[in-house]
């Protein structure tokens, strides 16, 4: 007789909390325990969530190329391509606008800086922004088995766009090679599927190892900032996607995020958009109904230049540490905090942590004290997880709407509220 199994999703949230009360527990009750820190600790649940972000980042480069292939290769003609890449490039920029914007506003008017403990401050090593024509030379690649081996996204999406096009336009043997991109793209979505298998084991490693090294005073101490920060993500992840879902696609936006569920659990899990293309290409295909042509493109270009949430972190904590070293910013500086944002976000990749790398930048450009991360730094982790899950709902909630004014969303999948939790 067929078991009723608890679906996909139910298991994840499952290992997420045992994982996270796990951690609590070894916190309190082994905080002295050698044996539990050196073999569960740093042993067990290190080894564990480390293979289960390998396996996921294993099939980012892959996926990325394979099915931007196929996306591009099936494009009835190149002016399609880009109205598409106009259209999606109008929005990711957009939206950072908005949520830098946001978070300035918020930090500003709750002013959670100020008095702010500045005993915490050390040095810090900041790199110098690109600039704008470094980032766009970057986007080429010299050599695509590099850039494939080094994982760089954007350069991948350009060879992967041009090789689509050249497909196309190839006759007889493009269709040859066309149809073995197609059974690839088709082979990689089932070890995508294969491996959500162990996301429940996997997401329980990474947050009892996590919880166990978490300290929450840190969180006391810089309460102000924290519920800031996390008032403004929610805010524009709910608020803001939610009002341009609806406005643009005309859907229900409860559907959408409720379809969100899996990519943002593992988006807070991983702290990592890049390691989450995966679950969020299945998720914009199979469950919210985006054909592989949109979502193929927008989904990786978004987790390498679409960080909403990370610029919201850096709006907020510009203003905190303004106000916690008593410093004054203009009109002007706010600007270049938006535009310093808005491209330190483009050239860098969706990897945890890398928004205090890109913080570093922008509070340079606007001279403001680079120490000032340290104060923060304590408290970060936590925050990118929820900012990670904000950045892929934004890249998602962009794939829809594209994709339903090119006319490649499809309605009644999107409706169905079983569609894609299974395999077809
Ligand atoms: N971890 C974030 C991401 O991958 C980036 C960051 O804000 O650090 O999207």
């Amino acid at each position: 007789a067929q078991q009723k199994k608890m679906s996909l999703t139910g298991r994840v949230i499952l290992g997420m909390v045992l994982g996270i009360l796990t951690g609590f527990i070894i916190r309190s009750l082994f905080a002295e325990s050698s044996f539990v820190h050196e073999y569960i600790v740093n042993g067990l649940f290190e080894v564990g969530g480390k293979i289960f972000i390998a396996s996921l980042k294993m099939l980012v480069v892959p996926l990325v190329f394979v099915s931007l292939v196929c996306g591009t290769s099936t494009l009835k003609d190149i002016s399609t391509l880009g109205r598409l890449g106009g259209k999606t490039l109008a929005f990711y920029l957009t939206t950072t606008a908005i949520a830098i914007t946001l978070a300035l506003s918020m930090g500003n008017l709750f002013k959670p800086g100020a008095g702010a403990d500045l005993s915490a401050a050390t040095t810090f090593a900041a790199k110098e922004a690109p600039s704008l024509g470094q980032v766009i030379i970057d986007m080429f690649p010299t050599n695509p088995i590099s850039s494939m081996a080094n994982g760089n996204t954007l350069q991948i999406i350009v060879f992967a766009i041009l090789f689509g096009i050249a497909i196309s336009a190839a006759g007889k043997p493009g269709e040859r090679i066309a149809a073995v991109f197609a059974d690839l793209n088709d082979v990689i979505m089932k070890l995508v599927a294969l491996l959500m298998n162990i996301a429940p084991y996997g997401v329980f490693f990474l947050m009892a190892k996590l919880f166990t090294g978490l300290g929450l005073d840190a969180i006391f101490n810089l309460l102000g900032y924290f519920l800031v920060l996390s008032a403004a993500l929610l805010l524009h992840g709910l608020v803001v996607y939610g009002a341009m879902f609806k406005l643009f696609t005309g859907l229900s936006v409860k559907t959408f995020f409720r379809k969100m569920e899996d990519a943002v659990m593992f988006a807070f899990s991983t702290a990592s958009s890049n390691a989450t293309i995966p679950v969020t290409m299945e998720t914009a295909t199979k469950r919210l109904g985006s054909n592989n042509r949109i979502a193929s493109f927008t989904i990786p270009l978004g987790a390498t230049i679409n960080m909403d949430g990370t610029a919201i972190m850096q709006g907020v904590a510009t203003a905190f540490i303004a106000q916690a070293f008593n410093i004054d910013l203009t009109m002007g500086d706010y600007l270049t905090v938006i535009l310093t944002a808005t491209l330190a976000s483009i050239g860098t990749a969706g990897v945890p942590g890398v928004g205090l790398i890109m913080l570093a930048m922008v509070l340079n450009q606007v001279g403001l004290p680079v120490e000032g991360i340290a104060l923060i730094m304590g408290v970060d982790r936590l925050l990118d997880m929820i900012r990670t899950a904000v950045n892929i709902t934004g890249d998602s909630c962009v794939t829809c709407i594209v994709a339903k004014s090119e006319g490649e969303l499809d309605v009644n999948r999107f409706n169905d509220p079983h569609a894609g939790e299974k395999d077809e």
